[in-house]
């Protein structure tokens, strides 16, 4: 069986147990460490605000998630490493590069107007990087990245994005790392799709992410119909530019249950336990929210979807089963074969 990179070593999809597919330690805008007037916390003080969440995320019966934090947005994997180490959580980290918009640092820009300029392909030489983080690790963390993380905004798919897309179908098809996006509130998940699936990449190691954000219910079943997950995984973001009330996201979700099933969506509140420098201002309007927290969707979200007619089954769907068929890289359909195939060898 297929084995993911966590922090601190090596476990079996079936060691995943239930996982939230899309939280963050810290995240940092490329530059927060210029603003010297708002540094945000150190180390220290962040490792103890870290520890403290997701020691609460373990109690509420948590045992795994991922930290899709791209290279390019302050990623720290040694803190990843310490906090890991006092919670006993199990922790995957990401590489990849962020949306152009957002992110996208001058020195990748270069690189891929430089090939581009010289009729050259930039994603090979970009794939090294994400490869080497998967298969050496992260800096000298020792950390291996057990995710490829890329991302668009709005309007359009970048020429940057593409090259960074490629690169990643590159390092997803030589290490067999699933891939997970950021969508703009849902947009363009289906072009990132035909990217990616264009390049080689099993559309089953895709999770098409803030899906959430969307109120197309046949955008949902496009994702779906096209072989991937549906993360919905911004639980809590209800106002501001990118908010979505959660009302309005539990009724898509069980539309989409009913039109389909639960096996291709996975869920998170793509929650930020620090920011470096001051937080980004899309979550100021959101973070005093009191559904702006980690444990949103296992106290509040769950219950609310049972509530509305979600079984106990299809909750385990969301939580344990799809992530891990997902990091199986098995398909949507292939879980009972699996089940014959673990009974014959028992
Ligand atoms: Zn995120």
């Amino acid at each position: 069986m297929r084995e993911i990179n966590v922090v601190g070593g090596r476990i079996s999809p079936d060691q995943l147990g239930r996982t939230m597919m899309h939280e963050h330690l810290v995240v940092g805008l490329p530059g927060w460490e210029l603003d010297v007037a708002h540094p945000g916390p150190t180390f220290r003080d962040a490792l103890a605000v870290c520890v403290d969440r997701i020691s609460e995320l373990k109690d509420a019966g948590v045992r795994s998630f991922v930290d899709p934090c791209p290279t390019d947005l302050g990623r720290d994997a040694k803190l990843a490493g310490e906090v890991a180490a006092r919670t006993g959580m199990q922790i995957v980290l990401a590489t990849g590069l962020f949306c152009e918009l957002h992110a996208g640092g001058a020195y990748w820009r270069a690189k891929v107007a430089a090939a581009a300029a010289a009729g050259q392909d930039a994603a090979p030489y970009i794939a090294e990087l994400f490869v080497k983080e998967i298969e050496e690790g992260i800096g000298d963390s020792g950390v291996r990245a057990g995710i490829i993380k890329v991302a668009t905004d709005v309007g359009q798919v970048t020429p940057y994005e593409r090259a960074i897309f490629k690169a990643a179908a590159i390092a997803s098809q030589a290490t067999g790392v699933p891939i997970t996006t950021h969508t703009q509130q849902g947009e363009l998940g289906l072009e990132q799709q035909a990217i990616l699936t264009g390049h080689g990449v099993p559309a089953c190691q895709l999770v098409i992410g803030h899906s959430d954000g969307s109120p197309d219910h046949h955008y949902h079943l496009g994702v779906i119909d096209g072989g991937s997950y549906l993360g919905f995984d911004r639980w809590g973001y209800q106002t501001g530019r990118y908010g979505r009330p959660d009302e309005d996201k539990i009724a898509s979700l069980m539309q989409i249950v009913r039109a389909r099933d639960a096996r291709q969506v996975v869920v998170a509140c793509d929650h930020v336990c620090c920011y470096r420098g001051s937080a980004w201002p899309p979550v100021d309007s959101v973070k005093d929210d009191e559904s702006y927290n980690i444990l949103h969707f296992v106290r509040n979200i769950a219950p609310r979807l049972k509530a509305a007619g979600l079984s106990q089954a299809d909750l385990d769907l969301l939580t344990i089963e799809n992530p891990r068929r997902y990091f199986s890289a098995s398909a949507p359909g292939a879980q009972e074969n699996a089940n014959e195939g673990a009974a014959a060898e028992a």
